[in-house]
């Protein structure tokens, strides 16, 4: 026993010692019909495997939620009874909606939920051959609107005023998962790790080195290319700019991103990052700014607190906000 207590010091410092050779264990899998890469640090493979569980199962049960491809997901039932009746959801997904709409007037209706009843007209998978007519969307973009998204904070219920109307969490669902699964497993003790939703990051914590994690944004020009790499100290950094998602037509080349004061998708801009301590506004900004275009968007960025950007657009001219620099490599 007077050993022991001898030792206690040294186990201590043992104990320090070896908790430094944590290592970080990463799995990559489909979640949300993208790609995710989650990472934690831990002691050992175990513990680093029932970590990146809990991430998933947290990330599937949010898609089981929100997903509007999901016929039994409450924001189908929202879809389905939009001009018919207002329907009652989890506290979670009312605030998440509510959420999304303060987004939208932040972006004077640049990013809009509702956006989600176009997606009849515009199809980013190669299917599209021919510019959809004027009347067409112009008979669909009278059904978006986030004013018709009506908000009962005493029933928790949610109602779409105009029959046809639709919402989707496209451009905001991922960040908002990435959010849930870090703070779950910090709640659960995690110390370190990243949660990488198709390039929505979101960090906390360092590596086991304890060097912070580092973000590398590419140019879309050129995709091998890495042309900044940025410290990421417990926050989110998520880049838009879907190269493979838009369609050519009469030449000029459409992102998957729709404009939802016009009902046409955007152009202009090919990618966009943004810096933001949530993924969550990182990425609903992220996609906002393709729609506000260049100039509005850096003028908005610059004004909100602890939020910073990179714009691309498709000439290859890059412009930041105004506390980025970028420093080539
Ligand atoms: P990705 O994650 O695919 O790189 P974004 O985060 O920018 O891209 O989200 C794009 C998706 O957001 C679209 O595929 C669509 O589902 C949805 N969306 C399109 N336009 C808007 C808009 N104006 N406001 C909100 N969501 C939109
Ligand atoms: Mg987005």
């Amino acid at each position: 026993m007077l050993l022991l207590n001898k030792l206690t010091p040294f186990l201590l410092v043992f104990l320090v010692v070896t908790g430094y050779a944590q290592q970080t264990y990463q799995r990559t899998l489909k979640l949300m019909g993208s790609r995710f890469d989650i990472t934690v640090v831990a002691n050992d493979s175990v513990q680093g495997k029932n970590n990146i569980d809990i991430a998933i199962s947290e990330i599937t049960r949010i898609e089981k939620l929100i997903s509007s491809w999901d016929v039994n997901s409450q924001t189908s039932k929202i879809n389905k009874n939009a001009g018919i009746k207002p329907v009652v959801v989890d506290a979670e997904l009312f605030e998440l909606i509510k959420r999304a709409i303060s987004i939208s007037k932040l972006t004077d209706g640049a990013f809009d939920i509702s956006y989600a009843s176009m997606d009849c007209i515009w199809k980013f998978d190669g299917s599209m051959t021919k510019m959809p007519s004027a009347d067409k969307i112009s008979v669909s973009v009278a059904k978006v609107g986030f004013q018709n998204i009506i908000l009962d904070k005493s029933k928790n219920t949610v109602f779409l005023k105009e029959k046809g109307m639709k919402i989707g969490f496209g451009a905001i669902g991922k960040g908002y998962a990435a959010d849930k699964a870090k703070a779950l497993l910090i709640s659960k003790g995690v110390t370190a790790g990243i949660i990488n939703a198709s390039g929505d990051m979101n960090t906390w914590g360092s590596q086991p080195n304890s060097k912070p994690w580092k973000v590398a944004i590419t140019n879309p020009m050129n995709k091998n290319k890495v042309f900044a790499l940025f410290p990421l100290v417990n926050s989110a950094v998520v880049t838009s700019g879907n190269y493979e998602k838009f369609v050519n037509l009469n030449g000029k080349r459409y992102t998957h991103i729709i404009d939802p004061r016009t009902g046409y998708p955007s152009s202009g801009i090919i990618s966009v990052t943004v810096f933001a301590p949530k993924a969550e506004l990182a990425d609903a900004l992220a996609t906002s700014i393709f729609v506000m275009g260049k100039d509005v968007g850096l003028n908005r960025v610059n004004q909100l607190p602890k939020v910073e950007c990179i714009i691309i657009d498709e000439k290859g001219n890059i412009s930041t906000s105004k506390n980025i620099t970028i420093d080539k490599i």
